[in-house]
């Protein structure tokens, strides 16, 4: 496992993630929800940050860029739009690749939640840091694209391998478990909403996530099986996902 990630919970509902390169020891954090935060734990892990990657321009994800380049001298890499409240020392897009030390990140275009959002995703390490595009048992608001946008970056995320560990970047889940039982009544669907309560009550993490796990249970990746419930046309997928989206948007739970 040459990539080893570490996950600690930051403001309100974000988690914040940094990781280390074992062949170089360089680390890299995931967005910058808070640069506090974030430098305690590398001083505590006694890491040295070389990048940030962030996943969009939002506060929450970016807005530590600033601190942290001035305290630790890491390279900001992230979408364009991220200049929109952070400089970046370098912009990237879907198909790009980011090197830390020896570990190789893939960049795959994610928008729909904001319209450059990107994710990392390790190959070797089967690891995949998805922002707020994809959520356990959940997925982004649409604040910038369109649902078809959206349910083709989902479609992307859905693509890799199953077991592939997904690291949100909020811990939403039991909020999306309670609309999920509204929509969904799939056996695995209610065990898994189950087993989510359970971790919350016991103050654990339901981040990361898996693939296989949530196109088994995410009520947006399975949408189009819901179309019927939500009122939609089960084609095209997009405007069964749409359908999804707002009903979660309306959801008081
Ligand atoms: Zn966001
Ligand atoms: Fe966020």
């Amino acid at each position: 496992m040459p990539l080893t990630v570490h996950q600690f919970p930051c403001l309100q509902d974000n988690y914040g993630f940094l990781v280390r390169d074992a062949a170089s020891g360089l680390a890299a954090c995931i967005d910058t929800p808070d640069a506090g935060a974030i430098l305690r734990e590398l001083g505590r892990l006694d890491w040295k940050l070389a990048l940030i990657l962030n996943t969009h321009w939002h506060p929450d994800h970016a807005g530590g860029n600033a601190e942290l380049q001035a305290a630790t001298g890491a390279q900001a890499v992230g979408p364009a739009e991220v200049t929109r409240i952070a400089a970046l020392d370098r912009d990237v897009g879907g198909g790009d690749q980011v090197m830390l030390g020896e570990t190789r990140f893939e960049v795959i275009e994610t928008g729909g939640h904001t319209l450059g959002h990107i994710a990392y995703y390790d190959a070797a390490d089967r690891i995949a840091f998805v922002g707020d595009t994809l959520f356990a048992l959940g997925c982004g608001r649409l604040f910038e694209g369109a649902p078809d946008q959206m349910w083709a970056s989902l479609q992307r995320l859905a693509g890799l391998p199953d077991e592939t560990r997904v690291y949100c970047a909020h811990e939403y889940t039991a909020a999306n478990a309670r609309f999920a039982l509204s929509v969904d009544d799939d056996p695995a669907v209610k065990a898994r909403a189950a087993e989510v309560f359970a971790a919350r009550e016991r103050g654990e993490p339901t981040v990361p996530t898996t693939i296989g796990l949530e196109k088994a249970t995410n009520p947006f990746l399975r949408a189009p099986l819901l179309a019927e419930r939500v009122g939609a046309p089960r084609e095209p997928a997009y405007e069964a996902f749409a359908a999804v989206r707002a009903a979660k948007d309306g959801f008081k739970g």
